[in-house]
């Protein structure tokens, strides 16, 4: 465990010397990158499809490859958001591979409100099965937490452990990053991910879990990653290429994001933007704009 921890604080690395960049570029261009909706509502939210172009993630009986699917399902995800009045930003909406850094700027330049990270399970054992919703910790909540982080983090493994920083500084600043303010916020996502997705899976869904996932550590707003299923086991891979399914996939997440959206603007008192939310009864708004929200 030791060692995986260090292993994904050097991982880490890449990622937060891209976070820095980012940092810089947006003080030298305050313009319109990386700002959120001005009335701080709830408003972006950043789609990550796992995996693409050489890297096909898991894959299954018949040749079914994760990056495909969980594009799939990304691309239903951002539609139906979009139909309730959402921005969405994909970090790839193509089959093409995707670098940790480059994930991370488009989450940050982006200025989302959430990131949700979508992937499909891998085990040994092809009856392992069900969907697993996770929120980033250092530490893995369980070995098998630990073994699905190992797994997911593999594909970035070669292009961030060569240019970071000191492994002790990193640790310093993980150590800061994983006890924010988004913690608590990327657990009510997860929570409620999870709750949505096992209304529409036949097995109880495990629990939310943590671990050390790098794709989520250098995104600075709530994020989490959701294992939709395992693409090893050969009744589950046969259900995750149907469309059917995925779009089943997509309703259920998207389901989760415009509760959290709900939540979200209403603890800052503002009238919420995903617009087929009926609107929060007789709230008081603090500083409430114009339009909308009623009374
Ligand atoms: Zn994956």
């Amino acid at each position: 465990m030791r060692a995986f921890a260090r292993r994904a604080i050097a991982l880490a690395a890449g990622a937060l010397a891209c976070t820095a960049v980012a940092a810089a570029r947006a003080d030298e261009a305050p313009a319109t990158d990386g700002v959120q909706a001005a009335d701080g509502r709830f408003e972006t939210v950043v789609i990550d499809a796992g995996h693409g172009g050489e890297d096909h993630g898991a894959e299954g009986p018949g040749g079914l490859l994760e990056k495909n699917v969980v594009l799939e399902v990304a691309q239903r995800l951002a539609e139906r958001l979009r139909a309730h009045g959402l921005r969405t930003v994909l970090t790839r909406d193509r089959d093409v591979a995707v670098a940790l850094a480059e994930r991370t700027r488009i989450a940050n330049e982006a200025g989302g409100e959430l990131f949700v990270s979508i992937h499909a399970n891998a085990a040994p054992s092809r009856v392992a099965r069900g969907i697993e919703t996770y929120f980033l910790s250092l530490d893995a909540s369980d070995d098998a937490s630990s073994r699905v982080a190992a797994r997911e983090n593999e594909a970035f493994g070669s292009g961030v452990s060569a240019a970071g920083p000191g492994a002790g500084a990193v640790e310093a600043i993980l150590g800061d990053l994983a006890t924010t303010e988004h913690l608590t916020d990327s657990d009510e996502f997860a929570r409620l991910a999870r709750a949505r997705l096992a209304e529409v899976d036949s097995v109880p869904p495990r629990g939310v879990k943590q671990a050390p996932f790098v794709v989520l550590m250098g995104v600075r707003m709530p994020a989490a990653l959701l294992e939709i299923g395992f693409i090893t086991n050969p009744k589950e891979a046969r259900r995750l290429g149907e469309a059917e399914r995925q779009d089943e996939l997509a309703g259920a997440i998207a389901g989760a994001v415009l509760e959290f959206a709900r939540r979200y603007d209403a603890r800052r008192g503002v009238g919420t933007s995903a617009s087929a939310q009926p609107p929060l009864p007789a709230e008081k708004q603090q500083a409430a704009p114009a339009e909308g929200g009623g009374s």
